[in-house]
């Protein structure tokens, strides 16, 4: 099977157009009938003869098929996509005022096995391919008929364990689908030596990493994966992305009630951000079928938020979309296989 056409740039589809025999211009046809026009399959494109598109019938664009798709009540839409080999992943569409915002997957299922996610329950299939990845963004962008303005790699899978793939869809999608560096945000749990290279590939994306505890012990206990990767090592790499880039990281810290939620947890994570060029970002943990954790209370995330405010700590809230509808991420995918 010939590789996918989406994920190619305009340079690459035009040899490919030119390696058929077509003359080059086809190539810029081609380009805006894939990133522009919604083109699902080669025979969309009704400006070329319908004897080439008959003899091109073998040639997969990539685009996935819609399996299932949720409209929760403040407009965030899930949806369930499948795959050429038959595999389900999940991608959501988040509408506020002035963003559409797509949550990605980047793998089928994860190897993390993070105690408190449900894709991490779940098992891992395999990584996305490059056009898997580009695809999810046209497909939200094309369902609310509406420019898909900010990308977060939150949804399915480790991004830093695809890595090769992950970047080549973000210069993708930076390129050809015209969505800002600055507006993509990759989130990761952190792979050694994974975020010192992804400095050196000199983007300007955002990185956040899930860090949720405010010690080593803490962290092996909710993160497996951090048994490899102490707490220091990880915050090393961090500050070296900081330095290369100059783009502030982002730390995501899930509240867990009782667990990581109490004010000296919040003094000791201000602890090791001091002087630090971040931001914090306080997920109140969203409860899955297979973990028994509790939210905290309204009262104890406020008082983590001023507790870090306390120590000139940025810090932000940020509250999950579309819960009720089957909703913490991953869930939907876990409850219609
Ligand atoms: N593998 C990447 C992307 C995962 S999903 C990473 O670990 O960062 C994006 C964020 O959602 C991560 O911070 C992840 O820890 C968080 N998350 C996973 N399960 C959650 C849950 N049940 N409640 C709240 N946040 C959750």
């Amino acid at each position: 099977m010939p590789a996918p056409l989406l994920g190619k740039s305009l340079e690459e589809l035009t040899e490919w157009v030119q390696a058929q025999g077509q003359p080059s211009y086809r190539g810029k046809q081609l380009y805006q009938w894939i990133y522009q026009q919604g083109a699902r399959s080669l025979q969309d494109i009704t400006v070329f003869s319908k004897a080439w598109r008959q003899a091109m019938a073998h040639i997969d664009l990539g685009r996935s098929a819609l399996h299932h798709r949720v409209v929760a009540s403040d407009g965030t839409i899930k949806y369930l996509l499948r795959l050429a080999d038959g595999q389900i992943i999940e991608t959501v569409g988040i509408p506020s005022a002035k963003r559409l915002t797509v949550c990605v997957s980047s793998q089928v299922g994860c190897p993390m096995a993070c105690d408190f996610c449900a894709t991490g329950k779940g098992g891992f299939m395999r990584n996305l391919a490059t056009h898997e990845i580009v695809d999810q963004v046209l497909t939200v962008q094309e369902d609310f008929g509406q420019r898909v303005s900010h990308i977060v790699f939150m949804g399915m899978g480790e991004p830093l364990l695809n890595a090769a793939n992950t970047v080549a869809a973000i210069r993708c999608l930076n390129r050809d689908v015209g969505i800002g560096q600055r507006a993509i945000t990759l989130s990761t749990v952190g792979v050694p030596g994974r975020i010192r290279a992804l400095a050196a590939e000199q983007l300007q994306v955002t990185l956040a990493v899930s860090l949720h505890a405010s010690n080593q012990a803490q962290r092996l206990r909710l993160i497996p994966s951090a048994g490899a990767y102490p707490l220091e090592v990880l915050l090393d790499e961090c500050r070296e992305y900081v330095q290369l880039t100059g783009r502030r990281v982002t730390f995501e810290y899930i509240l867990l009630a009782g667990l990581n939620d109490q004010p000296t947890n919040a003094a000791e994570l201000a602890q090791h951000l001091r002087g630090f060029q971040s931001h914090v970002n306080l997920i109140p943990y969203n409860p899955i079928d297979e973990a028994d954790y509790q939210r905290p209370s309204e009262v104890s995330i406020r008082t983590f938020v001023a507790e870090l405010e306390k120590r000139k700590i940025a810090v932000t809230v940020r509250y999950s979309r579309g819960l009720g509808e089957n909703a913490a991420c991953g869930q939907l995918r876990a409850s219609r296989r």
